[in-house]
């Protein structure tokens, strides 16, 4: 990975080679820590984040069902970033807010662990191929009985990791994996959304992660007069579609060519497909104004 040169954690700015924590800390163990994954984009003003408001909240939401308490307030954490951009001299990068029960305690109960809260910006390009092939995992997302679906848990990842190792290690781009219903949820780090005769449908949320990336291609799709549909989706419906794309912060939006042997749309990326693509990365590089709440600008 690109470094830069400072890391914030606990308030203050460490050089990069300097950020470390505790072996016994308890997130590296258990995997109790919340994170987001945020991109800020190069504009003609300078630096843009991506819906920054969103992405906090969303971080504050996860650290709340892991009963951790984050010794900063949100427009802390957002100055912080803003900060820490500046001071590396990124024009574009990835931002990963980490918030985590750190040294102090082992067990499963990790309450009297010390919070640890940090961030770190890198330029990082495309997190996947302009084009993917995808293999419907063995492994199935995790039950929503068994998790809160809605947090972005560390620990959650885990059955992200083994579908993505299973997928690689049958030469396919990246995994989708089903519900424990046997209906299509997402893939790794990314939602999916298919096109049928026109109409744009996304699984709808429950069994999932509310992706951010996601909210703002169904705004986009809607605004663009598309029809948009939440439902349930069948292997069935999912290998007969038109087009088929994964949004994300990491994957942005992505056209799906190929689900496990099933060419979709002959190997090529949809119309539609395309028409959301570039209209999302005008919005994030500053060049429609209709969305320019979506952005802040780091001055
Ligand atoms: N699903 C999972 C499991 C993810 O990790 C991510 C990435 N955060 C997404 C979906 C997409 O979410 P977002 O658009 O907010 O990045």
């Amino acid at each position: 990975m690109e470094k830069t040169k400072f890391i914030w954690i606990n308030g203050k700015f460490v050089k990069w080679e300097n950020a470390k924590i505790h072996i016994l800390s308890h997130a590296l163990h258990y995997g109790s820590g919340v994170f987001e994954g945020i991109r800020c984009y190069k504009t003609n003003k300078g630096p843009a984040i991506f819906r920054l408001n969103e992405h906090i909240d969303r971080l504050f939401n996860s650290a709340k069902f892991l009963k951790i308490k984050i010794p900063f307030n949100k427009n802390q954490i957002k100055k912080a970033i803003i900060e820490l951009i500046k001071i590396n001299k990124v024009d574009e990068c990835y931002i990963r807010p980490i918030v985590f029960y750190g040294y102090g305690k082992m067990g499963l109960n990790p309450q009297g662990a010390e919070i640890n809260c940090a961030i770190a910006v890198w330029p990082w390009g495309k997190y996947l191929k302009d084009k993917v092939k995808v293999k419907i995992s063995k492994f199935i997302r995790l039950h929503p009985k068994s998790i809160i679906s809605e947090a972005k848990v560390c620990g959650y990842y885990i059955n992200s990791i083994f579908a993505t190792l299973d997928a690689k290690e049958n030469n396919f781009d990246e995994a989708l994996l089903l519900d424990y219903r046997g209906y299509v949820a997402e893939g790794p780090g990314e939602n999916i959304f298919i096109v049928k005769n026109k109409i744009i449908y996304t699984p709808k949320l429950g069994n999932i992660l509310p992706g951010i990336t996601r909210d703002s291609v169904i705004r986009i799709a809607k605004d663009l007069n598309f029809k948009v549909v939440e439902k349930d989706i069948t292997v069935n419906e999912l290998k007969n579609c038109d087009e088929a794309f994964f949004t994300g912060t990491a994957a942005e939006i992505t056209p799906i060519i190929q689900i496990d042997n099933k060419l979709i749309n002959k190997g090529k990326e949809g119309e539609i497909t395309k028409i959301l693509k570039d209209k999302f990365q005008k919005i994030v590089h500053g060049e429609d104004n209709n969305y320019k709440n979506w952005l802040t600008y780091v001055k």
